[in-house]
C-alpha cells in the first residue's frame, strides 16, 4: 500500500480509535464513525449495517441517507448489494450499482442518487457482524487502496463490536452473545444434558485494535512470528514422529515460515491495526475463504493457517490455551473438533460435547459414547456464539443444541431430563434381571467395549459380558503403535472387569474411516470398501500376530473368544483362524499356558458371508452380524454420510429376510449367532431380532435398559406373528405394524 495512504489510513484509524474513547452511547458513537469515515475517504455516504437476527441486516447509522431510514431498513442475507456483501464475506465494488446484479432499490434511503458503491464485510474470526458501505454520486469505482482502507476500518469496528462499543436500544444493537441461539446439528450420542460452556480453544480477545506506533507493532509480529516458526520447528524434530505426521508438519511450516502471510499483516500494521487486530484481519480473510472452497484437502490447509493464526494470537496477547478461567460447574465443552485422546483427559467431568465439525463414526463420538456423554455434532457456528460459562443445554437425541435458551425453553427441557432420569430409574431396578419375553425367551444383553473408559458401565449397566470389544480404539488413542504387553495388560484388566463372563475380543478393525495416525494413511477412493479390517491383518500379519500374542497372555489359561471382523469369504476367516492357532501351538512351545477353552468366530458384515457355503457355518465357533457394516452394503449406504445414512431401516422386509436366513443357516450348523450393530440397542429392531430368533445382542450400555424393559413386556411368538403377517401382505417395512401391535400391548 502507498505511504500517502498509509498514513491516511492510519489517520483515520486514530480518529475513530480517539472518538471511540469518548464516553456516549453506542447509537451516537456509530453517527460519529460514519460521519468520519465518509470525510475521511471523501464520500458522500457512509452507512453501518448490523445483524439484528442471522439472516437479517439493519441500517444502523449512515451519514448521506435519510436518517428516518436508520433502523427502518432491512434487508435479508443475499438481498440487494449489502445482502450479497455480507453472505460472500467478500467486497462488492461498483461504479454503476443501479445495474449491478441483485441491486435492490430502496427508496425510504434516497440512494438512487449514489452511483458508485463500496461494500466490505464487518466480520470477526468467521463471525459475520455486519456490512460497511461507502457510496458516492459520481460513477467511478473504488481503488485498491480505497477497499483496502475500508476492510481495515472494517476490522476495527468489528473488534469494537465485541467489545460492547455499540450496545444500545433494538435487536441490531443489543449486546453480542446474549440472544438464545438454536443449533440444530446431528446426532453423536443420545442423551440430554444442561450445563454451561466451556471452550476447548478459549477466545482470544483483543482489547487495542488501533495501534500509534507501527514499527514497534511490526517488531512485535516478526518477534511472535519467530516464535511460532520456532515452536513448529521443534514440534517437527520431535523423535517420536513418524514421515506421514512429519508430512503434515511440514505443511504447516510452510504457513508458518509463508512470507505473504507476514507481508500481509505487516501491511495492516503499517495500515494503522495492531499486531494482534492484524493477525484477526488475516484470520478473517483465511475463514472466509475457507467456507467459499468446496475442497477438503484445501479446506484443511485453511484450518492450519486458522490455528496456525490462533496459536501467533496467543502468544501476542499472551493469553496462553490456559487462559487461567476456572471450568465452570457442569461443563459442557464447546469445540470446533477435538482428538479422542484430549476428550478421554476431560474425562466423565463433562457433561455433554458440542463440536462445529465431526462425524458419528469418528473417534471423538466413539470416545463420547464410552463416556456415555450426550455429544451433538455439526452445530455450525457454535464456537463463534458461545463464551465460557454460557448457560447451554444439549439434546443429544434430537441433535438440537440451546445456547442461552429462554425459560421457557429451560423448563421444557428439564422436564425431557426428569422424565430420563425417571426412565433411568426404572431400568437400573431392572439390572439384575433377565430380558426373559412374556412368553419365557430369554434374549442375552451384552454390551459393546474398547476403552478402559467402558469398563464401569459392565457392572453399571447389568450387561452379560462383552459382545464386542472394539480393540482398535485402543491403537486409535495413541500417538504410537502399542507394544504387546501393554495391550496383554490391558486386556487382563478387560478380562477381570468382566468377571467371568465372556468378551469377544475383535482384532484390528483398521481403515476406512479408522485411520492410525501414526500409519501410512491409504490413498483409496472408496475406503469403506478398501484395505480394512482383516484385509490388512492378512496383508501384513506382523501386528495381527503381535495382536493375537497380547491376547493369549492376557487370557493367561482363562477362556479367551477371538472374533476377526469383516470378512467376505471363507478362505479368509481360515487363514486368520490358523494364524491364531499358530500362535497358541507357539505359546504352548514356550511354555506359557494357553487358554482352557477357544473360541473363534466371524464378524459377518458383508452380505457374501452370507451365502458362503456350509463349511464356513461349521467351522466357526460363533457368528456376529455386524449390522452397521451390512446394513451399508446391502443398502449400498455410507453409514457415515448424512444425506443417506438414515435413508434405509433394517425393519425393511428386504434387510430382515437377510437376517432371517443368516439365522436360518446358523441353526442348521448349531452356529451361535448374535447381533453386535448400532441396532441392537434400539427396542423396536431388537424385538424385530428378537422375535426372529435372536438370542444374544450386544449394543452400548445405556442401551440395555430400554432393550431389557421392552423385551421383558413383550411375547415374542406374537411380535414373530406380526412381522409374518406384514410380510405376507406384502409391506415394505414392518415397522408401523410392530409399532401399532406394541400399542396395543398392556404392561
Ligand atoms: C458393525 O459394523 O456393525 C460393527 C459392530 O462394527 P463397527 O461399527 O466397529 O464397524
Ligand atoms: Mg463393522
Amino acid at each position: 500500500m502507498p505511504e500517502r495512504s498509509e498514513s491516511e489510513s492510519r489517520k483515520l484509524l486514530k480518529r475513530l480509535r480517539d472518538s471511540l474513547a469518548v464516553p456516549g452511547k453506542g447509537q451516537d458513537r456509530l453517527d460519529r464513525i460514519t460521519s468520519l469515515i465518509a470525510d475521511s475517504m471523501g464520500t458522500e455516504v457512509c452507512s453501518i449495517y448490523l445483524f439484528r437476527d442471522s439472516e437479517t441486516l439493519e441500517l444502523c447509522a449512515t451519514e448521506g441517507l435519510n436518517p428516518d431510514a436508520v433502523h427502518q431498513t432491512r434487508l435479508k442475507l443475499g438481498e440487494g448489494l449489502v445482502g450479497r456483501v455480507a453472505r460472500s464475506a467478500a467486497p462488492v465494488n461498483t461504479g454503476n450499482a443501479p445495474a449491478e446484479r441483485g441491486f435492490r432499490f430502496m427508496p425510504e434511503t434516497g440512494e438512487e442518487i449514489y452511483s458508485s458503491f463500496l461494500g466490505v464485510p464487518i466480520q470477526r474470526v468467521g463471525e459475520k457482524l455486519g456490512v460497511l458501505v461507502v457510496q458516492s454520486r459520481n460513477q467511478r469505482e473504488y481503488s485498491d487502496d480505497e477497499i483496502y482502507a475500508l476492510e481495515v476500518v472494517a476490522m476495527v469496528l468489528a473488534e469494537m463490536t465485541e467489545l460492547g462499543a455499540f450496545i444500545g436500544e433494538g435487536e441490531a444493537l443489543s449486546a453480542k452473545h446474549t440472544q438464545p441461539v438454536l443449533f440444530r446439528g446431528n446426532t453423536g450420542q443420545e442423551g440430554a444434558a444442561e450445563g454451561n460452556v466451556w471452550l476447548h480453544e478459549a477466545r482470544v480477545v483483543v482489547t487495542n485494535p488501533v495501534a500509534d506506533d507501527p514499527v514497534a507493532e511490526t517488531e512485535r509480529i516478526r518477534a511472535a512470528v519467530l516464535q511460532l516458526r520456532v515452536s513448529v520447528d521443534d514440534l517437527l524434530s520431535a523423535a517420536s514422529l513418524d514421515k506421514e505426521q512429519k508430512q503434515v508438519l511440514e505443511a504447516y511450516r510452510l504457513f508458518a515460515h509463508s512470507r505473504g502471510w507476514l507481508r500481509r499483516m505487516e501491511e495492516d500494521i503499517g495500515a494503522g491495526l495492531s499486531a494482534e487486530a492484524a493477525v484477526q484481519k488475516e484470520q478473517s480473510a483465511a475463514r472466509a475463504r475457507m467456507e467459499q472452497v468446496p475442497d477438503a484437502y484445501l479446506r484443511d490447509r485453511l484450518h492450519d493457517l486458522d490455528d496456525l493464526s490462533h496459536r501467533l494470537l496467543r502468544i501476542l496477547t499472551g493469553q496462553g490455551k490456559d487462559t487461567g478461567a476456572a471450568m465452570p460447574e457442569n461443563p459442557v465443552l464447546v469445540a470446533r473438533n477435538i482428538g479422542p485422546a484430549e476428550l478421554l483427559d476431560y474425562g466423565r467431568k463433562l457433561r455433554g460435547v458440542v463440536l462445529e465439525e465431526g462425524s458419528v463414526g469418528s473417534h471423538a463420538a466413539i470416545v463420547a459414547r464410552a463416556l456415555a456423554i450426550p455429544l451433538v455434532i455439526h452445530a455450525e457456528r457454535v464456537t463463534t456464539e458461545a463464551l465460557n460459562g454460557d448457560h447451554i443445554m444439549v439434546d443429544g437425541d434430537q441433535g438440537i443444541v440451546h445456547l442461552r435458551p429462554e425459560a421457557t425453553v429451560a423448563a421444557a427441557f428439564r422436564d425431557k431430563i426428569a422424565m430420563q432420569a425417571k426412565a433411568q430409574e426404572r431400568y437400573a431396578s431392572l439390572r439384575g434381571l433377565p430380558a426373559q419375553s412374556k412368553d419365557g425367551a430369554v434374549v442375552k444383553l451384552q454390551m459393546n467395549a474398547g476403552l478402559m473408559a467402558d469398563l464401569p458401565s459392565l457392572e453399571s449397566s447389568g450387561a452379560e459380558g462383552v459382545g464386542l470389544f472394539r480393540t482398535e480404539l485402543q491403537f486409535l488413542i495413541r500417538n504410537q503403535m502399542p507394544k504387546r504387553d501393554e495391550l496383554a495388560r490391558l486386556y487382563a484388566r478387560v478380562m477381570d472387569a468382566a468377571q467371568g463372563h465372556k468378551v469377544v475380543f475383535r482384532t484390528l478393525d483398521i481403515g476406512s474411516d479408522k485411520v492410525l495416525p501414526y500409519m501410512k494413511p491409504q490413498d483409496e477412493p472408496n475406503p469403506a470398501m478398501g484395505w480394512r479390517a482383516i484385509r490388512v491383518g492378512l496383508d501384513k500379519p506382523g501386528v495381527l500376530r503381535m495382536q493375537l500374542q497380547a491376547l493369549l497372555r492376557a487370557s493367561n489359561g482363562r477362556d479367551l473368544t477371538v472374533m476377526f471382523p469383516f470378512i467376505s469369504e471363507q478362505h479368509e476367516f481360515a487363514s486368520a483362524r490358523s494364524h491364531l492357532l499358530r500362535e497358541v501351538h507357539r505359546e504352548r512351545s514356550l511354555g506359557h499356558p494357553v487358554p482352557k477353552d477357544l473360541k473363534i468366530g466371524a464378524m459377518l458384515e458383508t452380505p457374501s458371508l452370507a451365502f458362503a457355503p456350509r463349511s464356513f457355518f461349521e467351522t466357526t465357533d460363533f457368528i456376529s452380524i455386524g449390522g452397521n457394516d451390512l446394513k451399508q452394503f446391502f443398502f449400498a449406504a455410507d453409514r457415515e454420510n448424512e444425506r443417506v445414512r438414515r435413508r434405509y431401516d433394517v425393519l425393511n422386509v428386504s434387510f430382515l429376510n437377510l437376517i432371517e436366513q443368516i439365522i436360518q443357516r446358523c441353526a442348521e450348523t448349531d452356529t451361535p449367532l448374535s447381533f453386535c450393530g448400532e441396532d441392537a440397542g434400539r427396542p423396536i429392531e431388537a424385538l424385530c431380532f428378537a422375535a426372529l430368533g435372536i438370542r444374544t445382542l450386544s449394543m452400548r450400555p445405556a442401551s440395555i435398559g430400554p432393550v431389557k424393559a421392552l423385551l421383558r413386556r413383550v411375547d415374542l411368538t406374537a411380535a414373530r406373528r406380526v412381522i409374518d403377517a406384514a410380510r405376507a401382505e406384502g409391506a415394505e417395512t414392518v415397522r408401523p405394524a410392530v409399532l401399532d401391535w406394541l400399542a396395543t400391548q398392556v404392561d
